[in-house]
């Protein structure tokens, strides 16, 4: 069936400003990272990346091994996005990257601009694409000079494959250096994509403070913790659940007692303010003012619904987030 986006998906989202740039990205942006691969039903992803858009998510963030098997995740986004989303193509931030694993050999992973160049022109291919909004580079290389790195970056942009850069899992020191050569070289990084939960706070010492300083945006993935920090694991490990299927990185011993408790206590707090335990975990990252988007991931449709519902709610009173360090310290 023709797919006609709601007239009123840009009513209630907000859009956050990407640090000093001209962009906007929704408070909540969806990742393909798992559930858009060849192995997962198609029909799921459109009705996902449907009720997402409809609801005003107008951020895609995908990468060259998103899967599996590597670069399905891509292929599904570009034939739903020819099906659905072709005439809406410039109300959409869709992003990829290249960084971590994607072919044999010498050349297919980490930040050579060998490997980046061809990786981008991979995944052009594989979506259907003649750009994406945002390239990013994935992880940093303790080999490549970080100068060979971001001269890709810049290359890219001015070839047209990409609109703006980004960096993840850059520590502090290194975002200072990337974003210095990348300003000298007359295109600024816009953003960093870093992981952020109620259970992992280590851009809280200080690269949240970098990117505020330096005008980079920042969009934060896992925010809940894959899952973990959901209502998802507390009556066990369901089948069809990240912990529960082959291929994650989620495996169940990472669902350890310690955790569980946390979450149920949260999960008792966000009832008491009216929440869901994803809906209040989304609502804490969002706290930071650094903060430009939290970076979702979806099984169906009506966690989509779900997460996005969290802007009914976004503020905490001092007494919460004591509670909330109380609960965290154990
Ligand atoms: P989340 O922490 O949001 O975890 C998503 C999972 O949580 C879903 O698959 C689902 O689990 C569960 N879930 C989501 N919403 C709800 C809800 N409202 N209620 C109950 N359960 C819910 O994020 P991801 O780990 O998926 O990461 C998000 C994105 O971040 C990725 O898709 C990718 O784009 C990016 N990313 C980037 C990385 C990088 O290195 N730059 C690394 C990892 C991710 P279930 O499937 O069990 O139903």
């Amino acid at each position: 069936m023709t797919y006609f986006p709601l007239q009123t998906r840009y009513d209630s989202m907000s859009y956050n400003r990407c640090g000093r740039s001209g962009i906007k990205l929704p408070a909540i942006s969806l990742g393909l990272w798992h559930n858009f691969g060849g192995v997962d039903v198609l029909e799921n992803c459109r009705a996902m990346l449907r009720r997402a858009f409809d609801l005003g998510i107008t951020h895609f963030d995908l990468a060259n091994n998103y899967g599996p098997p590597y670069g399905s995740a891509e292929e599904t986004f570009g034939q739903l996005f020819h099906q659905d989303f072709q005439s809406y193509r410039d109300e959409l931030i869709i992003s990829s990257k290249a960084g971590w694993d994607m072919w044999p050999g010498p050349y297919g992973d980490f930040g050579s601009r060998k490997y980046l160049v061809a990786s981008l022109d991979q995944s052009l291919k594989r979506m259907g694409l003649e750009y994406v909004d945002i390239f990013y580079h994935h992880r940093p290389d303790p080999e490549t000079p970080l100068e060979e790195t971001m001269g890709a970056l810049d290359n890219i942009v001015r070839s047209g494959k990409a609109l703006y850069v980004g960096i993840s899992m850059y520590p502090p020191d290194l975002t200072l250096q990337a974003a210095k050569i990348l300003r000298q070289m007359g295109t600024p990084c816009l953003i960093h994509q870093p992981n952020y939960s109620l259970f992992d706070r280590w851009v809280e010492g200080g690269l949240l403070d970098v990117l505020m300083e330096e005008g980079i945006g920042c969009i934060v993935f896992s925010p809940l913790d894959q899952g973990v920090l959901t209502n998802r694991y507390l009556k066990g490990i369901p089948k069809d659940s990240r912990a529960g299927k082959p291929d994650t990185y989620l495996e169940p011993e990472d669902i350890t007692k310690g955790k569980l408790t946390m979450v149920r206590q949260l999960n008792e707090l966000a009832q008491k303010r009216g929440q869901s335990m994803a809906q209040m975990a989304l609502a804490w990252v969002l706290r930071q003012p650094a903060v430009t988007s939290a970076l979702i991931g979806a099984s169906r449709v009506s966690q989509v619904e779900d997460s996005v519902a969290t802007l009914n709610r976004l503020d905490f009173s001092q007494a919460e987030l004591s509670s909330i360090e109380k609960i965290l310290a154990g």
